[in-house]
């Protein structure tokens, strides 16, 4: 049976999301920014919480865990680079490591940069990543503890999973990341299309995410630093991509 998730805003403008394996009953969070809407989620769907899968230690991901942990008895599992910065964690992975929500199998990609540990979660099979801060929907994390070149290569993972891989992020931020993306690819047509989505959707007051890693490449500039065109567009026409996405960073950084 496939995995079911679900979708839901904490906190100011943070996702929580659910993963349900409906075989094994297996419910994992992802992150757990607070642990009401976590309640409420799991309170509407029926499912219980079996697990919860940390990308990395800031606290509007993990400040829901004691609570989560003492009332569910839950599994944490986090990054084993900054596990020791994360409350009750059971068991730490890294890259290539595989996880289990019940009989749903995901494996682990190291992605630093916004953090040095900061991991996502790849379900090859569900078609399914959760990408915490490393990526946005037409943006991507601060470089706070990284820098620029890691993040970049992170970035290039991401890109690298296949092309209907949905994927899910930790911020609800995809309005205010088009808008930057416009000033660095005013012509690029994937983008056009994705802001008209993200106007009806927002006007909807639905959700932006999940997006497509294959939509993504098309219309996320972070992701097409690469691109001789977004190179030439921040006057780096010729320089190594991770440089050319330094720049697409300090410029967001600075909008
Ligand atoms: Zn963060």
């Amino acid at each position: 049976m496939p995995a079911q998730t679900n979708l839901f805003l904490c906190l100011k403008d943070n996702y929580g999301v659910l993963l349900h394996d409906p075989e094994s009953g297996a419910t994992a969070a992802i992150d757990a920014p607070e642990a009401a809407p976590i309640e409420a989620a799991l309170a509407s769907t029926g499912w219980r919480l079996t697990d919860i899968l940390v990308t990395h230690h800031h606290g509007d991901h993990t400040a829901g865990i004691p609570e989560l942990k003492q009332r569910h008895k839950c599994r944490i599992i986090a990054p084993r680079k900054e596990a020791q910065s994360i409350p009750l964690v059971d068991e730490t992975v890294g890259e290539g490591d595989n996880v289990r929500v019940g009989a749903l199998a995901g494996s682990v990609i190291d992605t630093p940069g916004h953090t040095l540990g900061h991991i996502s979660y790849f379900f090859p099979a569900e078609k399914l990543a959760f990408v915490g801060d490393t990526l946005f929907s037409i943006g991507c994390g601060r470089v706070i503890e990284g820098n620029p070149e890691m993040m970049w290569h992170s970035l290039l993972k991401l890109r690298n999973l296949p092309d209907d891989t949905r994927f899910y992020c930790g911020h609800e931020y995809t309005a205010a990341n088009i808008r930057f993306a416009k000033t660095i690819e005013p012509n690029n047509k994937a983008l056009g299309a994705r802001a008209d989505e993200v106007a009806g959707l927002t006007a909807a007051g639905k959700p932006t995410i999940p997006a497509t890693i294959g939509a993504e490449k098309a219309a996320n500039p972070f992701l097409r630093a690469d691109v001789p065109e977004v190179a030439q567009s921040v006057g780096l026409a010729g320089s190594a991509p991770w440089k050319v996405f330094a720049e697409i960073r300090a410029r967001k950084n600075r909008f």
